[in-house]
């Protein structure tokens, strides 16, 4: 049997990272069987559909490289892959299942049920639709329906016994058909419910495996009722554990949790989110945590899922992206970070390859590189207290004296090169009487105003060039002697 396994998003905003997460190990449990992944647009609840949320999926799987092998915009054997343009599919099925009993029409006005609900809730209890228009006979029905009432159809759930079904994660799960409700199937507007679409699509696209969220696993046992009443193999159900924000509450974007775009944007690496997400409630064998795509794709396994939510974990993901960051050939670094270099730096100012070298090691997220560069805009203000420094064995006195000291010989450096200025102040340093150490650190703090920069003293002074580090020298000085 070959596996096809589909992502089924909603197209109700962006992508998030928790619907990411379910379709990466879709994508991956379909390629580690050497089966099929397909892309489904549910847009049956056109209510809550959002403009332009449809591209903004396209993009976000194009962008994260989960390649589908169906789908709206590539074709394929099974169309069409939105169901609002599958309509006319529904109805037949629905009908069908009216023949065999499983599912009746229901003429039931909304006051008659806003009436019911408010008076399950006066009572605590869970509103259930009471069956009421089961009842009515096959003439009165099709009168109604030859009048032109509206109408939906509703699931014809067993009054007694059990319903269940088999999931791969959390083996068998089963309810009493009582605590079930007689859920719409068919809406008054002709559309399928989530429902009853997903049943028809899964069979009728051939999927084997549904992967999904938590969420769904109370509602499976109904729609496994749906796949007995057509005497249909139901899927092999993968239900996969929420992503959290924290032990409380789900990712979202109401609390400004970002999206897959809005890392993106803020640059991290799609390998690194993808890497991480992939981890994000799934472990491999072994203790490697550095995955490309290609090799998730051959060792992905269900084993391998953790019943638990998974919490989302910013710092973890920053590591991560650290470490796409370092692995990335230079050009490429260069390239990605130099927007990020020209919101600090005016252009062509200050050597950027150089910078780049110094910082590719250092960049968590080229988003931080603004800041972490911003010093050599602008001298920003400092505390003196950040002389001292115990194991360079220095404090702001000694600064002051290192600092008047190195000054004169500053200026005489010709030219003003990284190598020049190691090789000059090394062989001053001695004259001094003072520590490596207690001439550097000041050094370097008083042309950079910072605790931790990118590169050394010489390096910075290089960057800055001759006569801004001169000037900043000669104002930190003079702050040193006040
Ligand atoms: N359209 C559903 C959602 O976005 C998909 C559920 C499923 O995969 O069956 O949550």
């Amino acid at each position: 049997m070959q596996v096809r396994t589909r992502f089924a998003p909603s197209p109700t905003g962006y992508l998030h990272l928790g619907g990411l997460r379910t379709a990466l190990y879709t994508y991956l449990f379909a390629r580690s069987h050497g089966g099929k992944f397909i892309l489904r647009i549910e847009d049956t609840d056109q209510e809550r559909e959002v403009p332009g949320a449809v591209e903004k999926i396209y993009s976000s799987m194009a962008a994260a490289g989960l390649k589908y092998d169906e789908g709206p915009d590539v074709g394929g054997d099974y169309g069409p892959y939105i169901q609002s343009q599958r309509k006319d599919l529904y109805l037949p099925y629905a009908k069908q299942l009216v023949e065999s009993g499983h599912a009746y029409y229901c003429f039931c006005t909304k006051e008659r049920l806003d009436q019911a609900r408010a008076e399950a809730e006066k009572k605590g209890e869970n509103f259930k639709y009471d069956k009421h228009c089961l009842h009515l006979s096959k003439e009165e029905v099709q009168r109604r329906l030859d009048a032109g009432e509206p109408y939906v159809i509703r699931q014809n759930i067993p009054t007694e016994g059990k319903a269940g079904f088999d999931d791969l994660i959390f083996g068998h799960v089963e309810v009493d058909c009582s605590t079930l409700d007689d859920n719409v199937l068919i809406k008054a507007d002709g559309l399928p419910t989530y429902n009853f679409a997903n049943v028809i699509d899964d069979h009728t696209m051939g999927i084997t495996h549904v992967t999904r969220g938590t969420e769904y696993l109370s509602s499976a046992p109904k729609y496994n009722l749906l796949y007995q009443a057509f005497g249909w193999e139901p899927p092999k159900y993968i239900h996969l554990p929420p992503v959290m924000a924290n032990a409380q509450r789900k990712l979202s974007k109401r609390y400004g949790d970002p999206s897959f775009e809005d890392l993106l944007d803020q640059g991290y690496l799609k390998e690194a989110i993808i890497n991480f997400i992939a981890l994000l409630g799934w472990s491999p064998k072994g203790e490697q945590e550095i995955f490309s795509l290609e090799e998730l794709e051959k060792i992905f396994d269900l084993d391998g899922i953790n019943k638990a939510p998974a919490i989302f974990d910013m710092q973890k993901l920053r590591w991560f992206n650290a470490e796409y960051m370092r692995k990335l050939p230079f050009e490429e670094y260069l390239r990605l970070a130099a927007p990020w270099f020209e919101k600090a730096l005016a252009p062509g100012k200050f050597d950027l390859r150089r910078l780049a070298e110094l910082m590719q090691n250092r960049t968590e997220v080229l988003k931080d590189i603004p800041d972490m560069v911003s010093f050599l805009a602008e001298m920003p203000e400092f505390d003196p207290a950040i002389y001292t420094h115990k194991k360079m064995k220095t404090n702001p006195e000694i600064a002051l004296q290192a600092l008047k000291a190195v000054r004169p010989m500053l200026e005489t450096i010709d030219p003003w090169t990284e190598q020049q200025l190691h090789d000059k102040v090394m062989e001053f340093i001695p004259t001094t009487g003072l520590k490596n150490g207690q001439m550097l650190w000041p050094l370097r703090i008083a042309i950079s105003g910072r605790e931790s920069t990118p590169g050394g003293a010489f390096e910075i002074a290089y960057l800055l060039g001759r006569e801004e580090t001169l000037k900043r020298l000669d104002d930190s000085i003079a702050r040193l002697e006040k």
